[in-house]
């Protein structure tokens, strides 16, 4: 049996997921793949509908942040299909902000999917080429953040994902109401297992289960870059956590009894496929098998990718000691429409594979 979670105490923080998000069993999937010590899923695909997916929980604290700060305009960047930008828009919508997207890539000729969603949101979009985004992104930001400052108006960046320190408290605040869940269903989690981009998710989830207790493994799986760069990553969001928020960190690390140089980040990287956004056909089919047999919609860029690993590592039988792993479905449902020529079925003159 698990204890309850330790009591954190967190930042300012606005509710805007929906949550608790629901955490179910997957029986006919794990059936499927040979697996019986308990796999689960954590509904984080159901934050919300249009704003729905992990980046919604990083957003109640920046926008807490950006709030505080009389902020006017949010400031975000990633690739174009970006589910972290659609969600940025559309709330900043939906509290009367204004947005911008720096958008890595060429503007589409065919707005479809997430960026669709942003066009609709009406935040301002500039992009920029692919190559030397990201040496660059620093001084695009520095730019507009002047632009909107001569204007009179007051602009807070949000990075890559929103994975910062500020950003991190999102999965301290998902793994402490999963650790609630497991305590209620009387589950006792060996792994944790998401998808991993920025890694703010897996170095949120990582935190968590040190500070609430729950004290399971949390295994990144790489949907780009590789097992090096997230540990890095993770560890370097960790510290800027700690330099933002010292009292408050140190009273939760103590009252866990864990020091931060204890936690370290496990990745995965052997299912990143060909590229960032760029999958394999058998992730398709296990996007297709999940759908089917659990009704549930992973996408390609980062939950199906992830989703597709965690089922090798076990039909491989790697995790055979591992209980009630736990996938956290982090969203993606409007990247899974630009690819949709990738699935089996469009190749097949309609007819289903099954
Ligand atoms: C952004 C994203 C991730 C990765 O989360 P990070 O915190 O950026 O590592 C995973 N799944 C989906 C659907 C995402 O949009």
């Amino acid at each position: 049996m698990l204890n309850p979670a330790n009591t954190l105490v967190y930042p300012a923080r606005m509710a805007l997921a929906h949550a608790p998000t629901p955490l179910q069993p997957l029986s006919r999937i794990a059936r499927h793949v040979g697996f019986d010590g308990g796999l689960w899923i954590k509904r984080d695909d159901l934050t919300g509908s249009h704003l729905s997916g992990n980046k919604i929980r990083k957003l109640e604290f920046l926008v807490a942040e950006a709030k505080s700060q009389n902020a006017d305009v949010l400031i975000t960047c990633g690739g174009v299909q970006s589910n972290h930008c659609r969600a940025t828009a559309l709330l900043a919508a939906q509290l009367g902000m204004r947005c911008h997207l720096l958008l890595r890539g060429e503007e589409p000729a065919e707005k479809d999917g997430n960026v669709l969603l942003d066009c609709l949101s009406g935040a301002s979009i500039s992009y920029y080429p692919s190559a030397g985004f990201q040496r660059n992104l620093d001084s695009y930001f520095k730019h507009w953040q002047a632009y909107y400052a001569e204007q009179g108006l007051r602009a807070y960046g949000i990075p890559t994902g929103g994975s910062n320190g500020t950003g991190l408290w999102g999965y301290i605040a998902g793994t402490e109401e999963l650790h609630g869940q497991c305590v209620s269903q009387g589950l006792v989690p060996s792994h944790i297992v998401t998808a991993t981009g920025s890694g703010g998710t897996q170095a949120g989830l990582t935190l968590g289960s040190a500070l609430t207790g729950l004290g399971c493994k949390v295994l990144g799986m790489a949907v780009c870059d590789d097992a090096a760069w997230f540990n890095r990553k993770v560890a370097e969001d960790m510290a800027e956590w700690f330099q933002q928020f010292t009292p408050l960190a140190e009273r939760n690390l103590e009252v866990a009894g864990v020091s931060l140089s204890d936690l370290q980040a496990i990745t995965l990287d052997n299912y990143v496929g060909p590229a960032y956004a760029v999958a394999d056909p058998d992730v398709f089919e296990t996007i297709q098998l999940a759908a089917s047999l659990e009704g549930l919609v992973l996408d390609p860029v980062y939950t199906g990718k992830a989703f597709h690993g965690l089922l090798q590592e076990l039909r491989a039988g790697s995790l055979r000691h591992a209980r009630d792993v736990v996938f956290v479905h982090t969203g993606g449902i409007f990247g899974v429409f630009p690819q949709r020529a990738q699935f089996a079925f469009n190749n097949n003159n309609g007819e289903t594979k099954k």
